[in-house]
């Protein structure tokens, strides 16, 4: 794939270009991953496209594809090279959902046990006419 201009108000376009500081430890055709600079566990790392997009919604399939398979790469990275006891993938798509950084991104965030990193919410079952209604919606 060619390079793709990235956007100059963008700071992972940035990095991607190597005009801001960033410990890149992947990198392909289509993609970038470099350390979080805010690591919520140790080597939590972050999935970028090369080409800029804003979020899940207007990537191009076949960046998130290569995303995809650079997250599955560095998870195990983590896992052979950092010890983790497992992986959580987060992306956040929207303001809403916690995004801040308005460049397409994953999260790859490495697990070990004992590593306090909870998630801030308890899980209730679903009431089953509301499920029902929801699936007849989303359908294809
Ligand atoms: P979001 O909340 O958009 O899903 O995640 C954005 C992430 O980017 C955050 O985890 C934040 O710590 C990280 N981040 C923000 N600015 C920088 C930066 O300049 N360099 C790096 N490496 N990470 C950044
Ligand atoms: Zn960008």
């Amino acid at each position: 794939m060619p390079y793709v201009a990235t956007r100059d108000d963008c700071i992972f376009c940035g990095i991607v270009a190597g005009k801001l500081p960033g410990r890149v430890v992947y990198e392909d055709d289509r993609t970038v991953a470099f350390l979080d600079i805010f690591p919520l566990t140790r080597g939590h790392t972050l999935v970028v496209p090369k080409r800029h997009c804003v979020n899940l919604l207007d990537a191009r399939t076949e960046d998130v594809v290569a995303v995809a398979l650079t997250a599955q790469q560095m998870a195990r990275t983590v896992s052979d090279r950092l010890g983790a006891d497992g992986v959580n993938l987060l992306q956040a798509t929207g303001k809403v959902a916690f995004q801040t950084v308005m460049h397409f991104h994953v999260h790859v965030l490495p697990r070990y046990v004992d590593d306090g990193f909870v998630l801030p919410f308890e899980r209730t079952p679903g009431v089953d006419a509301e499920l029902d209604e929801l699936a007849a919606r989303l359908k294809s």
